[in-house]
């Protein structure tokens, strides 16, 4: 089994992640903001290593180098597109229109609650009869509360959603934070879109929205792309950054913010490939979130029912990792999604602008060997991760707590994702010592710096300055000592095993080099 999430403690993570200074509460001096959270230094680095090893294998060299089920190389090209867009945009992509989670509002305890997110403890057989049914939120107080009053009244519970009770009955539910019965209103429309206006007179004609996902910037410069670069279908267009959304209960930690990032791809193909092609992303995915150290039975890869699918899907997988908050169940950190043509279908509707592809290469065998070409709408398959979500699930796998060791609480992160590569200490702040860390850290600091942090420090006992390291995730710390200045070696202590060897200081580079894969 691998580390076991389900026993690691939320609370301790996130006091970890404030005092090592991985994220802070968004404006915390005058109190926080609901549902905002800042990234401190090394949380900031953690999520640009997350980003660029993102880019790096979905762009720059996407799917390491395999050929996709075409037998070709995958093309990928990047684009940034703004958070504001045309309002046009989004009633095209169905957002204004029905980006909406029906809610619950509770009019004594003024909580608003998402429709499908409340539960209700009923009796397990027979009828409440005249006996309140209790409402509750998952993995909140209310849980064991209301189950405790349940079987108070009922002996043997079961849970049903809150979805699947008439509401002519509400009048009997007693809702999750609620004294009186009744309480709970009918299920309301609410628009998850940020507005503000544009320009100075703030009239209805100026209303904008902020995204509340960075796709629709793809479809929109999709011809664009096609008419200003070589690219040919099929080929992937990546975008990542800030997406906004008004949730209404933001919770669990950076999980479900109002304000964050995501790492999206539209992967553009023709519909008689698409498939083959969803199938391929989908899998591809689960193997990268893997390979950066969300390993074991904590990930999972869940194909939706076809029942849960939007109404233009052909297929939709999540992956999901199980959260502290989330087990023994599990939260979606990345949706890959086949979206068929709806997307580019829709804005060539609203913006009468023709978005269909010319495909030389298709199309009917001419005389002279060349082909007619074929005029197609696109499918596509668009792997969308959330980037803080990623940052989390990595931060909380990574925690690990071993009371035998003098620091207990160790960051295991992958060594491609921590934020510190490697530290350099002098064993004594004398000696001959520092000068000689001195030099190590600034080779180490030129080859590796711009892949994180390069660490050095001449205060404290050795081992604090371990347990520091290893709190702070970093996977490698060198220390230069007495035999080093007589034999030109230095010890490598491992962050995991707490072990450590000697090595010849000019080969440290080629070891952190090896260590790192870069
Ligand atoms: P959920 O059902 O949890 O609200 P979703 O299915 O609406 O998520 P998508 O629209 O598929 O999410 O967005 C893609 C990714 O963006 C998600 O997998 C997630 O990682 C991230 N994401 C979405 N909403 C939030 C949020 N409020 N806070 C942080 N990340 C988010």
């Amino acid at each position: 089994m691998s580390e076991a999430t389900p026993a690691k403690s939320m609370d301790e993570i996130m006091a970890l992640c404030k005092r090592r200074g991985f994220v802070y509460q968004a404006s915390e001096i005058y109190g926080g903001i609901n549902g905002f959270w800042d990234y401190g230094p090394l949380g900031a680095q953690l999520k640009k290593n997350l980003r660029d090893a993102w880019w790096q294998d979905m762009i720059m060299n996407p799917c390491w180098g395999r050929k996709g089920p075409n037998g070709e190389r995958v093309r990928c090209v990047p684009l940034e597109t703004r958070i504001i867009q045309h309002p046009k945009v989004w009633e095209a992509s169905g957002h204004v229109g029905g980006f909406n989670d029906p809610m619950v509002d509770c009019r004594e305890t003024k909580a608003r609650y998402r429709f499908d997110h409340v539960s209700v403890f009923v009796p397990a057989s027979g009828d409440a009869g005249e006996r309140p049914l209790f409402a509750f939120m998952k993995d909140s107080p209310s849980e064991a509360k209301q189950q405790k009053k349940a079987e108070r009244a009922f002996g043997a519970v079961k849970v049903v959603p809150l979805t699947s009770i008439p509401v002519e009955q509400f009048a009997k539910v007693l809702g999750p934070d609620a004294e009186k019965v009744g309480t709970l209103t009918e299920p309301r429309q609410f628009n998850l879109m940020f507005k503000t206006y544009i320009g100075a007179t703030a009239t209805e004609d100026d209303k904008a929205y902020l995204r509340p996902e960075t796709a629709q910037g793809i479809f929109v410069q999709f011809k664009n792309v096609v008419d200003t670069t070589r690219v040919k279908v099929p080929f992937g267009i990546g975008n990542t950054g800030t997406s906004f959304r008004n949730e209404v209960t933001p919770r669990n930690f950076t999980f479900r913010s109002r304000e964050f990032e995501q790492a999206e791809l539209e992967f553009f193909c023709h519909p008689s490939e698409s498939q083959d092609w969803y199938k391929f992303w989908r899998d591809f995915r689960m193997e990268w979130w893997q390979s950066i150290g969300l390993k074991g039975e904590n990930l999972i890869l869940r194909e939706h029912e076809k029942d849960e699918l939007s109404h233009y899907s052909q297929g939709t997988s999540d992956v999901e990792y199980r959260f502290p908050f989330t087990a023994p169940g599990f939260g979606e950190l990345e949706g890959i999604a086949h979206r068929g043509c709806f997307d580019l279908t829709q804005h060539q509707e609203h913006s009468k602008v023709k978005l269909e592809y010319f495909d030389q290469e298709r199309g009917e065998k001419l005389p002279n060997g060349s082909t007619k070409g074929e005029r197609y709408m696109p499918h596509c398959i668009e792997p969308a991760a959330g980037l803080d979500r990623g940052a989390l699930a990595i931060m909380c796998e990574a925690y690990t707590k071993d009371p035998s060791r003098p620091s207990p609480e160790i960051m295991k992160f992958h060594p491609r994702i921590a934020p510190i590569k490697a530290a350099v200490f002098p064993l004594v702040n004398k000696d001959g010592m520092p000068e000689v860390a001195e030099r190590l850290y600034d080779e180490l600091n030129a080859k590796f710096g711009r892949t994180g942090f390069i660490e050095t420090d001449a205060k404290q006992s050795i081992g604090k300055r371990y347990a520091r390291m290893d709190e702070a995730g970093c996977p490698f710390c060198f220390t230069i000592d007495g035999e080093t200045l007589t034999n030109q070696t230095v010890t490598v202590r491992d962050r995991d095993t707490g072990g450590q060897e000697r090595i010849a200081i000019n080969a440290v580079s080629e070891y952190v080099k090896k260590k790192l894969g870069v």
